[in-house]
């Protein structure tokens, strides 16, 4: 199911995401040399309809047609068939950024897969891994991080002055590369968002050009940890709008615009139109159901009771169906 490759297809450095299929056929683990061989690991959709990674990497491979590259670069092209349909991933596939080591999914040749590439990138003992991701809702740049250490902070230092620290959900790939290299998660912006690739592109470069993390600072980031995860029920129908009254939920659409904001005691997050028990389910980092700490009913809406920031707040249906509504985040203060 893995192809691994040396050197890059032409046909690969100016096709869209979803003609990568027809191109490579099965996920693809790239190794291109460089003049320092110690290779930087980039990861790219694992999300199908995640596709900033792919031009940036695309543009950066097309700068460097002629010339060698600063460092060698190990590239890991995941779910493209998912990226085929335009989806993050086929309602019959497992969700690529779930099953890496640490996963709690069921065994599957995806799993396996994840797992070899894992094991191969081990034994290459990479500089960094930076695997790239865009949101579905409005959201800043920044990095996600899974290990608080020196060198992953530069890491995300280096990307924006916001990063988000998290260790739930489990088998993501930064996770997993955690374990042997520093490694980070860039969150740029919407697919559609073309500062997203330029902003992706110009970090590969510098981290491309550095020789060592350790000398370089992280004193600008305001670093966020999540600490819980907003997701609804499959019982429970999502709105659009609150002239159809046939919905048990309609989310706030106000709030899309208020990722990374600080959201006072009293804000509207929903309004309910059901006597359905369970709304929404608010899960902290350790699974236990937190929703009462969070939100309380007033009449038919559904208001925060203390203030928290939001991330990754979306409406979108089929976004919050496969992964969630949004991420509750608080401030943390180290050193
Ligand atoms: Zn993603």
């Amino acid at each position: 199911m893995l192809n691994e490759m040396t050197h890059i297809p032409d046909a690969f450095l100016n096709a869209k995401a979803e003609e990568l299929h027809d191109i490579l056929k099965a996920p693809t683990l790239f190794h291109i040399e460089g003049i320092n061989p110690q290779p930087l690991f980039i990861c790219t959709l694992l999300h199908g309809n995640e596709t900033t990674g792919l031009y940036a990497i695309q543009r950066l491979f097309n700068k460097y047609k002629d010339k060698p590259l600063p460092r060698a670069i190990s590239l890991f092209v995941g779910n493209i068939a998912a990226a085929k349909e335009d989806q993050r991933r086929l309602d019959t596939q497992d969700d690529y950024n779930r099953i890496w080591p640490g996963s709690h999914h069921n065994n599957s040749p995806e799993k396996d897969m994840m797992q070899t590439v894992s094991n191969i990138m081990e034994k290459k003992k990479p500089f960094a891994s930076i695997d790239i991701h865009n949101n579905t809702g409005k959201n800043p740049h920044y990095g996600c991080i899974n290990i608080l250490n020196p060198h992953g902070l530069v890491l995300a230092a280096k990307f924006s002055n916001i990063a988000v620290y998290f260790t739930d959900p489990k088998g993501v790939q930064s996770s997993a590369f955690s374990d042997f290299c520093p490694a980070i998660v860039l969150e740029c912006g919407q697919a559609s968002d073309k500062s997203g690739e330029d902003h992706a592109l110009a970090y590969l470069e510098t981290i491309l050009q550095m020789d060592d993390l350790a000398s370089h600072e992280s004193n600008n980031l305001n670093l966020y940890h999540t600490i819980a995860r907003i997701t609804i029920p499959k019982t429970v129908s999502i709105g659009d709008s609150t002239d159809d009254h046939s919905s048990d939920i309609y989310l706030s659409a106000l709030l899309e615009d208020k990722n990374f904001h600080l959201i006072q005691p009293g804000t509207e997050f929903a309004v309910i139109n059901s006597t359905k028990e369970k709304l929404i389910v608010v899960n902290s980092e350790s699974h236990e159901d937190i929703t009462d700490e969070y939100f309380e009913r007033d009449n038919n809406k559904l208001i925060f009771k203390k203030p928290v920031t939001l991330a990754m707040y979306t409406t979108s249906e089929k976004a919050i169906r496969q992964d969630c509504v949004c991420y509750l985040m608080e401030e943390l203060r180290i050193g």
